[in-house]
C-alpha cells in the first residue's frame, strides 16, 4: 500500500466526496501523510468560479519542480474542475496521471491503487459510467467515515441539478439531479450519530428538490432525520427558493433538532435579471417565501447568495439588489462578482460589464451588507445562545468556537474538555463576521 494526501478546494460536496475516498483508502491500509511524503496527491477542485479554477490550475503547476527532481508525487485530479479540464490537465502536466469527475468518486480508490501499481499509466475516468457512493457497510458499524470535524458532519442527499441557471456550470459538470435513497441517508446519519456526531448538515445543490425523482419530498426526509435517536442538530444546504415549501418551514418550526437557519439564494433583487438568470421566481415571490418562513420560524437566521454584475445589469437592476438587502435584512450575504463560465448561456449574453464595474458594485453591496449584519449582530449582545463547541478558535490557546442554532459563529473562552459539548454562551461583543461571548455556568 502507498502513502496518499488529499487536498480539497471548493464546496462542502467536495469535502464530503474526498472524505469517502480517504475512508476507503485508509481501510485498505493506505497511510494518509503530509504532501511532501505522499506518493499520490488527490486534488479535488472547484469549477464554479473562474478564480477557483485558476487557483487549482496554478497549484498543479507547482508540482513541476518536484517532478523534475524525483518524479513524484503523482496527481489524481477530481471534482468539477477535472470534469471540465481533466483532459487538458493530462496533456499539460506529466504528473497528472488520473482524472475523474465528481460523479466518478466511487471509482477512485480502485483507480488510485491501479495507478500506484502502474505509475506510468494514465487513467481517464471522465467517460465511464458514474459511481457516486461507496458500498460502505453502514449497518455493520465498523466503518467510520474520516472527516475533518468530530462533532459535525455532512451527508449528501442528492447531487446534480436540473435547473440550468444561465450562469452556472454545475449541471454540466455534476450532471442531472439524482436523489439518494432515504434508507441509505438515514443509515449514514445513524452511523455518524453513533460515532459522536452532534450536528448533521444535509447536503445537495438543491436539497429542497429532494425526492422529486423518486416520488418523495424533502420535508419528509428532514423530519425523519430530525427524529433519529441521539441527533441534536440538523441543518441543510442549499435551498432553491421556488422549491422551498411551507411544509419544509413547518418541519423547521416543529422539530426541535432542526436548526432555525436557512440559506436561500436570491442571486439578484431584480426580476428582470432573475429572468435572464433563468431563476424561476420573481423578486416579489422571493419576498413572499421569506415572509412565510419568518411567520413560521420567527427566530430564523437567514443568509443568501447574490451575484452582482450579471450581463446587462443596469444601475436600476443593481439598485434593486441593494434594496432587497435593505428590505429582507439578511444575517449574511455570500456575494460574488459575476464570473463567465465557458459553455454556459450567460457567457455569450450581450451586455457584459467591465470587471472594474463588477468589482465596484461588489464593494458597494458588501459595505451595505456589512452594516446590516453588524446591526443585527449588535442587537444580540446580552442574549444567551446554545452553542455547540465544535473546534478551537483561530484566536489561539484557551478559546473555542461554535455556532448558534441560527448558524452564527461565536468565540468564547474554553478548553479541550468542552469540545463536543453544548454550552450556553452570553454574547458580549459583536462583529460583522462573528460574535464573542462568555460561557454561562
Ligand atoms: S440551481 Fe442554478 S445555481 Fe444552483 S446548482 Fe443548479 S444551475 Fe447552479
Amino acid at each position: 500500500m502507498g502513502r496518499f494526501c488529499v487536498k480539497v478546494y471548493g464546496c462542502q460536496m467536495n469535502v464530503y466526496d474526498s472524505d469517502r475516498v480517504r475512508t476507503v483508502l485508509a481501510s485498505r491500509g493506505w497511510e494518509e501523510v503530509g504532501e511532501s511524503d505522499a506518493d499520490i496527491v488527490m486534488i479535488t477542485g472547484c469549477s464554479v468560479r473562474a478564480k477557483a479554477e485558476q487557483k487549482v490550475w496554478s497549484e498543479l503547476g507547482l508540482y513541476e519542480g518536484s517532478w523534475q527532481k524525483n518524479h513524484r508525487p503523482l496527481i489524481a485530479l477530481t471534482g468539477c474542475i477535472a470534469q471540465r479540464l481533466g483532459e487538458k490537465a493530462l496533456a499539460r502536466f506529466p504528473y497528472v496521471r488520473l482524472v475523474a469527475g465528481p460523479r466518478h468518486i466511487g471509482l477512485l480508490p480502485d483507480a488510485i491503487e491501479q495507478l500506484a501499481s502502474h505509475p506510468s499509466s494514465r487513467i481517464n475516468l471522465l467517460d465511464t459510467d458514474p459511481k457516486e457512493f461507496y458500498g460502505l457497510d453502514f449497518d455493520g458499524g465498523d466503518v467510520t467515515i474520516l472527516r475533518g470535524n468530530k462533532y459535525k458532519a455532512y451527508v449528501t442527499i442528492a447531487h446534480g441539478c436540473d435547473n440550468f441557471c444561465t450562469y452556472c456550470i454545475v449541471p454540466y459538470v455534476r450532471g442531472r439531479f439524482v436523489s439518494r435513497g432515504p434508507q441509505e441517508v438515514l443509515d449514514e446519519c445513524r452511523m455518524l450519530i453513533a460515532d459522536g456526531v452532534q450536528e448533521i448538515t444535509l447536503l445537495g445543490q438543491n436539497v429542497n428538490s429532494y425526492g422529486k425523482d423518486i416520488g418523495l419530498n424533502f420535508a419528509g426526509l428532514l423530519r425523519s432525520v430530525a427524529r433519529l435517536d441521539g441527533i441534536r442538530r440538523v441543518r441543510f444546504v442549499t435551498s432553491l427558493p421556488q422549491d422551498f415549501t411551507p411544509e419544509i418551514a413547518d418541519v423547521m418550526a416543529e422539530e426541535a433538532a432542526v436548526c432555525p437557519s436557512l440559506n436561500l439564494p436570491i442571486q439578484s433583487g431584480s426580476t428582470r435579471i432573475l429572468g435572464l438568470m433563468n431563476r424561476k421566481y420573481t423578486r416579489e415571490e422571493y419576498f413572499d417565501k421569506v415572509r412565510m418562513l419568518r411567520e413560521k420560524v420567527p427566530d430564523v437566521g437567514l443568509t443568501t447568495d447574490l451575484i452582482v454584475g450579471f450581463p446587462g445589469e443596469t444601475d436600476e437592476d443593481f439598485a434593486d439588489s441593494m434594496s432587497a438587502l435593505r428590505e429582507v435584512k439578511f444575517d449574511l450575504v455570500h456575494s460574488a462578482a459575476y464570473s463567465e463560465r465557458e459553455g454556459t448561456p450567460a457567457a455569450v449574453m450581450p451586455g457584459a460589464l467591465p470587471a472594474a464595474l463588477r468589482l465596484e458594485r461588489l464593494n458597494t453591496l458588501n459595505a451595505l451588507q456589512d452594516s446590516i449584519t453588524l446591526g443585527i449582530n449588535q442587537a444580540l449582545t446580552g442574549q444567551v445562545f446554545e452553542v455547540l463547541a465544535d473546534d478551537f478558535a483561530p484566536k489561539g490557546e484557551g478559546f473555542l468556537q461554535g455556532r448558534t442554532p441560527q448558524d452564527k459563529v461565536v468565540i468564547f473562552e474554553g478548553g479541550r474538555k468542552m469540545l463536543g459539548e453544548f454550552v450556553k454562551v452570553r454574547i458580549t461583543r459583536a462583529e460583522a463576521w462573528c460574535l464573542h461571548g462568555e460561557v454561562v455556568r
